[in-house]
């Protein structure tokens, strides 16, 4: 129970720590993309803005001066790469660093917006260039007599970001991984005290039931060598001890269904599987209900195959028979009707057993459903108060189940009977 709750905590945990470190990493990576672009884009619009102020040099002899005559302002050879254009839209001057790009850079060159800000272009060689752009008119004695071209190679700032993502990426694999084993550690210490307290409980539930049981045979003893002794004729006395013998019978049979209980969560719970006859043992517990059926005016309908052999625990198996056998009978009102059915039938060369018990009583509220085999767990106590139980039949009945890794199944509507189905797979 503890390791599968360590688990489930660990599983929370660890999902928390990622996505924290999921968003920490995106936010990060988002920061630093953003802030490597403006402060690029910063720097090269300073450079313009500078280049903006400085002249361009022209011989002074020209009287119809061009874009070819000029000679650019020193700054411009800052830039990793530029063109200047004449107002035809021809090169009248350039300059690259990188030769192997020039001819994609030159063409891309024609789709920069003029004036515009400065942008990013990616280019595609044998390797990618990241360049950052931007196109300004030129502007001699108030005329403009043409446009130039620059751009910035960014690369290695596209490259450092690459890298960035790959760590990113690697830490958040690496911890994930560490978030999983700090996960299974911080819940396995949180979920120490609570397994101590728990398992305290569990040893205080087994002790109390263990010392009552002594007491009670005395009690139990005692009210036997009380009854034999009474005489005929003291009615009342005879009556008083017959109701302490009834709840003694049920104190006991309280007492051993908490110590099984805690037994088989603190995996104490002594099994002895061995192959057996269910069909004879469910009839033989029939049998022994005989008198309650007739007592109740209860019509009981069975249905048992022959031979149907099971492998488990046949005391634990016979409790389990007669809580659903006991529970119809008790749900049901006089004069109903319960169905009990036994077969096995072969499934996928499978052998399954099924073990049914049907019943035309008082039913169960379909929100209800769920929580009947929940310990204490009693549907409208007020209409189970006659019955008398402690509302632990069924979750004794599912522990057994459990122990046998069968699976249980529950059809019941209010007034029209419940149907309870027990099914076993054979290994
Ligand atoms: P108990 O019978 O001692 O109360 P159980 O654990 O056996 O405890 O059953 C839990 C509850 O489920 C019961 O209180 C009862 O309301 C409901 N229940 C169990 N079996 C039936 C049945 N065959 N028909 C109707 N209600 C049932």
């Amino acid at each position: 129970m503890f390791s599968k709750l360590q688990l489930k905590m660990t599983l929370y945990f660890s999902m928390i720590l990622v996505t924290i470190l999921f968003v920490t990493n995106f936010v990060v990576y988002f920061v630093m993309i953003q802030y490597n672009q403006h402060q690029l884009s910063t720097e090269v619009t300073t450079l313009l803005t500078e280049i903006e102020n400085q002249t361009w040099e022209y011989p002074s002899n020209i009287i119809n001066l061009e874009a070819k005559d000029l000679e650019e302002p020193t700054l411009l050879r800052s830039f990793s790469v530029y063109i200047v254009f004449s107002n035809e839209d021809e090169i009248v001057n350039f300059h690259t660093d990188e030769r192997s790009v020039w001819e994609s850079v030159r063409d891309l060159s024609t789709q920069v917006m003029l004036s515009s800000d400065p942008q990013i272009i990616r280019i595609k060689s044998t390797t990618e260039f990241y360049y950052l752009v931007a196109k300004r008119p030129i502007i001699v004695n108030n005329k403009q007599l043409g446009y130039y071209f620059v751009g910035k190679n960014i690369t290695v700032v596209y490259e450092t970001l690459d890298n960035l993502r790959l760590i990113l990426m690697v830490s958040l694999l690496g911890g994930s991984l560490l978030s999983v084993v700090i996960g299974y550690f911080i819940a396995g210490s949180n979920l120490k005290p609570i397994k101590k307290a728990y398992e305290a409980k569990q040893a205080f539930l087994a002790n109390a039931s263990h010392e009552l049981r002594t007491p009670l045979s005395v009690i139990m003893l005692s009210t036997n060598t009380l009854e034999a002794e009474i005489s005929l004729d003291e009615p009342f006395q005879q009556e008083i001890v017959a109701d302490i013998k009834e709840v003694t019978k049920k104190m006991n049979g309280l007492i051993e269904n908490l110590l099984l209980l805690s037994r088989s969560d603190t995996n104490k719970l002594a099994t002895t599987m061995v192959r057996f006859d269910f069909s004879e043992l469910v009839k033989n517990e029939l049998e022994s209900f005989t008198p309650l059926f007739t007592h109740r005016n209860l019509t009981l309908e069975s249905k048992i195959q022959d031979n149907v052999s099971m492998e488990g625990d046949e005391k634990l198996l016979r409790s389990m028979v007669s809580i659903f056998v006991d529970n119809a009978i008790k749900y049901t009102h006089d004069f109903g009707k319960v169905r009990v059915e036994l077969y096995q039938e072969k499934v996928y060369s499978k052998q399954i057993i099924t073990f049914k018990v049907q019943d035309t009583g008082i039913g169960i509220p379909e929100k209800e459903v769920e929580h009947i085999f929940e310990r204490f767990y009693r549907v409208e106590n007020s209409r189970s108060k006659k019955t008398g139980g402690y509302g632990l039949g069924l979750s004794i009945a599912k522990e057994i189940i459990d122990l046998h890794h069968g699976s249980i199944d529950v059809k019941s509507k209010v007034d029209q009977g419940t149907l309870f189905t027990v099914v076993f797979k054979e290994k």
